[in-house]
C-alpha cells in the first residue's frame, strides 16, 4: 500500500513537471537591430497579466518608409511561421521604414497542444552552439484560458462557426475589446496596427498538404497587385506560390479584418506542413523537422495533394526558406507599388542560406 502510494505521487510529480513545462516560453534573443521590445498589452492594457500577452519586437529605420507588422504563430502548431519569425527577430536590421515582429501571436496557444494528437511538445534546433528548443502548440487557445467554448461560435464579424473557432485567432478578427480572450488578443494587434502605423500585415502560417489553400500568398483585394508582383519574383528565383484571393464573406481571418477595418495592406503566406494534417502518420519530432511521412507519399501518389510530395518530404527548413523568400518578395515588391512606402531591412538571412547551412546557422 505504503509502495503503491509512493509510486502514485512520484508518476504524479513527474508527469505533472512534464505537463507544466509546456507553460514556460521559449527563449527569443531579438538581435542588435532591434529598436524597442515591447508588450502586446502595451498597445491594450487589458491584455496585461494574462495568457494572451506576447512580446512585440520593433526595428525601425533611420529613414521614413513602409511600416510592416510579420505574425508568427498565430497558429502555434504550425512551426514554420513561428520560426521565421524568430530568424527574422534575431537577424535583421532596418534602414528604412519599420518592421514590427509578434513571433507567438497566439500565446496561450503554445501553452498546451491538440489533444489526441499525440504530438511532440517541442522540437530541437541545432546551432552552433548547441540546441535550441521551440514550443509546438495548438491551433488554438488553451481551454484552461478560456472556458467553455461555445455551441456556436459567433465572431466579432456575426460570422457563425463552430464552437472550436471561438479560440481561433484567425477568426477573431478584428476583435473584441469586452470579449473572449481571443477577441482581446485580436483587438490588441489591431491596436497595434494603428498605433505603429502599419502599412502592410503580413501573417505566416502553414497547412496540410491536402488542403488547397498552400504554398500561396493569400491576398486582400488592395494587395492584389503587391502580391502579383511578389508572384512574378519568387517564380524568377523558382519558387511557385498560387495566389489565392481572400474570400469577401469570409470574416473574422486577419488578410480581411486587416484590411477591412484597419484599411492596411494584408496578405498571408503557407507552406505545407506534414505534421498538422490529418493524412500523417505518427507525430514525431522528426516528422516536423524533416517533414518525410510514407503516408503523404502515399497519398501524393493517389493525386490526393495540392503540393508535390515525395520520399525527400518537405521539410522545416524549407518551408521557413518558402517564408523568407515570401516576405523579401512582399518587401521589394511594396516598394514598386508604392515608393513611398519603400523599405531597407538589412541582414534579412538570405533564404538560400537556410537552404544549405540550416535553421540553426541564423539564430543567435
Ligand atoms: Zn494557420
Amino acid at each position: 500500500m505504503t509502495f503503491l502510494f509512493i509510486l502514485t505521487t512520484a508518476v504524479c510529480l513527474l508527469t505533472g513537471r512534464e505537463f507544466l513545462s509546456m507553460r514556460a516560453d521559449d527563449v527569443i534573443l531579438p538581435g542588435p537591430g532591434l529598436t524597442a521590445a515591447r508588450a502586446l498589452s502595451d498597445y491594450f492594457p487589458a491584455l496585461k497579466n494574462t495568457p494572451g500577452d506576447t512580446p512585440v519586437y520593433v526595428f525601425a529605420g533611420g529613414r521614413e518608409g513602409g511600416h510592416m507588422l510579420i505574425t508568427g504563430g498565430a497558429h502555434p502548431n504550425e512551426p514554420a511561421g513561428y520560426v521565421t519569425s524568430v530568424v527574422l527577430a534575431e537577424n535583421i536590421r532596418v534602414a528604412r521604414g519599420k518592421v514590427v515582429i509578434i513571433p507567438r501571436a497566439n500565446a496561450s496557444g503554445f501553452t498546451h497542444s491538440d489533444p489526441q494528437e499525440g504530438s511532440p511538445q517541442r522540437f530541437p534546433i541545432a546551432t552552433a552552439r548547441g540546441e535550441r528548443w521551440f514550443r509546438l502548440g495548438s491551433r488554438v487557445t488553451n481551454p484552461v484560458h478560456q472556458w467553455p467554448d461555445p455551441t456556436i461560435y459567433v465572431n466579432p464579424k456575426g460570422q457563425t462557426l463552430a464552437g472550436i473557432e471561438a479560440r481561433n485567432l484567425n477568426r477573431a478578427y478584428p476583435g473584441k475589446a469586452g470579449g473572449n480572450l481571443t477577441e482581446k488578443v485580436a483587438y490588441g494587434i489591431m491596436a497595434l496596427i494603428a498605433a505603429e502605423r502599419i502599412d502592410i500585415g503580413v501573417d505566416l502560417h502553414e497547412s496540410a498538404p491536402e488542403y488547397p489553400v498552400i504554398n500561396a500568398i493569400v491576398f486582400h483585394e488592395n494587395s492584389a497587385d503587391i502580391a502579383a508582383t511578389a508572384q512574378m519574383e519568387l517564380q524568377a528565383e523558382g519558387l511557385e506560390f498560387r495566389l489565392e484571393a481572400s474570400p469577401p464573406n469570409l470574416r473574422g481571418l486577419s488578410h480581411r479584418e486587416w484590411g477591412d477595418a484597419a484599411g492596411i495592406r494584408a496578405v498571408l503566406l503557407e507552406t505545407p506542413n506534414a505534421s498538422h494534417g490529418r493524412l500523417k502518420g505518427k507525430p514525431t519530432v522528426s516528422l516536423i523537422l524533416d517533414g518525410r511521412d510514407k503516408y503523404y507519399e502515399k497519398a501524393a501518389r493517389l493525386g490526393r495533394l495540392f503540393v508535390p510530395f515525395g520520399p525527400a518530404g518537405i521539410p522545416l527548413k524549407d518551408r521557413v526558406v518558402r517564408h523568407l523568400a515570401g516576405l523579401k518578395a512582399i518587401l521589394t515588391a511594396l516598394g514598386e507599388v508604392d515608393p513611398k512606402k519603400a523599405m531597407e531591412v538589412e541582414s534579412l538571412p538570405p533564404a538560400a542560406r537556410v537552404g544549405t547551412e540550416g535553421i540553426g546557422a541564423c539564430l543567435r
